[in-house]
C-alpha cells in the first residue's frame, strides 16, 4: 500500500541557526506582527544567512521593523503594512514564511480556523505567484493540512506551482517530540532524532517513536497521544490568549534556516515537512525530505513503521484526505 523506503534516516545534528558559508538571501515573513511573527522575525534577524528581512502584516509592521533594525546584525529589515504593500514585501524573496491568520482559542480545533485563514493564505499565495514565483513558500498558518493544498491550487491556477517549493511547517511536532523524549530519558533533547510524519492536527500527527534515537525509555502510547495533543496543551494553558507562539517561532526559524542552508548549497539538510507527494494515497503528506538549491531535492518517504504506527497511519489517512479535499474544493469555488 505504501512506498517503503529502506534508506536509513540520517538526520544531521541540528545546527539550528548557523552555517559555514556566506550568502545573500531575502526572507519575507507574512503575519510578522503576530504572536509567532514577532519572535520568528527576531530569530531570522539573528540568522547570518539572511541579508534582507521583509516584515509584512496588516498592522504593526513599521514598529516591529524599526525595533528589529536596531539589532546589530548585518541584515537589513523593512516593514510593509496592508494589502497594497504586500507585493513590495514579497518582491524578489527567496523564502516566504507565512504565519498570517487567526490562532485557536480553548475548545477549537485547527479545522475551526478554516473560515478565517483560508482566504488569507489564498491571497498571499496569489501575491507570491506574481512577485516571487521562484520563492520557497513555507506555511505555518493553520489548518496546515488544508491551507497548504489551497496555496498549491492557487499557484497552479497562476501557472507558477512547483511542488518542490511549497512546504507545510510541521517542525513543531518534531521539536516537541525531541523535547519530550529528551526530558523523559534525561538526555539532551538536541541529541534526539525522530521523524514525525503525516499532517499537523490530532490523529494526523504520527510520531515514529520506533525510529527514535535514542529509544524512548517509557510507555509509547501516552507519549504518542501527548505529541498529537501538544498544541491543545498550550492552548488550554494560555486560557484564551492564543496558541503556541514561542516554540512555533523556534520551529519556524529552524525550518527557514534549513531551507536557506539548502539554497546555499549545503548538502544533507533533512527536515520533516508537509509536501505534495506520492508516498501515500494522501496528496500531501509530511515525511523527511532532503532540502537543496531548488527546495525539495528528494523525498525520503516513509520511515520503517511498526504495527502500532501502521495503525496510526490507517487512522490518519481518511482525516488527512478530507482536510486536503476541503482546501482543493475551496479554491475551485473561489
Ligand atoms: P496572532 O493572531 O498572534 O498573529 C497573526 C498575525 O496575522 C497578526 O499579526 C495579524 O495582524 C496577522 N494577519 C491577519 N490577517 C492577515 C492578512 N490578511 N495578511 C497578513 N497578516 C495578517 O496568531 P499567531 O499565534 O501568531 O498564530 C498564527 C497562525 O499560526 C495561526 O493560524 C495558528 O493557528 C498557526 N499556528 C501554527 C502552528 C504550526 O505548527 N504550524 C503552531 C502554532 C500556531
Amino acid at each position: 500500500m505504501f512506498k517503503q523506503v529502506s534508506k536509513q534516516l540520517a538526520f544531521q545534528a541540528t545546527r539550528n541557526f548557523s552555517t559555514s558559508k556566506q550568502s545573500n538571501f531575502k526572507v519575507t515573513v507574512c503575519g510578522a506582527n503576530g504572536g509567532i511573527g514577532q519572535p520568528l522575525s527576531l530569530l531570522l534577524k539573528l540568522n547570518p544567512l539572511v541579508t534582507q528581512l521583509n516584515l509584512y502584516d496588516i498592522v504593526g509592521t513599521p514598529g516591529v521593523a524599526a525595533d528589529l533594525s536596531h539589532i546589530d546584525t548585518s541584515s537589513t529589515t523593512q516593514g510593509f503594512k496592508g494589502p497594497e504593500e504586500l507585493g513590495a514585501a514579497l518582491k524578489g524573496a527567496d523564502v516566504v514564511v507565512v504565519s498570517a491568520g487567526v490562532p485557536r482559542k480553548p475548545g477549537m480545533d485547527r479545522d475551526d480556523l478554516f473560515n478565517m485563514n483560508a482566504g488569507i493564505v489564498r491571497d498571499i499565495a496569489d501575491a507570491v505567484s506574481k512577485n516571487c514565483p521562484k520563492a520557497l513558500l513555507a506555511i505555518i498558518t493553520n489548518p496546515v493540512n488544508t491551507v497548504v493544498p489551497i496555496a498549491a491550487e492557487v499557484l497552479k491556477k497562476n501557472g507558477t506551482y512547483d511542488p518542490k517549493r511549497l512546504f507545510g511547517i510541521t517542525t513543531l511536532d518534531v521539536v516537541r517530540s525531541r523535547a519530550f523524549i529528551g526530558h523523559g530519558n534525561n538526555v539532551d533533547p538536541q541529541s534526539v532524532e525522530i521523524p514525525v510524519i503525516g499532517g499537523h492536527s490530532g490523529v494526523t500527527i504520527i510520531p515514529v517513536l520506533s525510529q527514535s534515537q535514542p529509544k524512548y525509555s517509557k510507555e509509547i502510547e501516552p507519549l504518542t497521544k501527548r505529541i498529537q495533543d501538544a498544541g491543545t496543551e498550550v492552548v488550554k494553558a494560555k486560557a484564551g490568549a492564543g496558541s503556541a507562539t514561542l516554540s512555533m517561532a523556534y520551529a519556524g526559524a529552524r525550518l527557514a534556516n534549513s531551507l536557506l542552508r539548502g539554497l546555499n548549497g549545503e548538502r544533507n539538510v533533512i527536515e520533516c515537512s508537509y509536501v505534495e507527494s506520492t508516498v501515500t494515497e494522501a496528496r500531501f503528506f509530511s515525511t523527511p525530505v532532503v532540502l537543496g538549491k531548488n527546495g525539495l531535492e528528494e523525498n525520503l518517504g516513509l520511515p520503517k513503521l511498526n504495527d502500532y504506527e501502521k495503525k496510526l497511519l490507517v487512522e490518519a489517512l481518511p482525516e488527512l484526505q478530507k482536510n486536503i479535499k476541503k482546501g482543493v474544493d475551496f479554491v475551485a469555488k473561489s
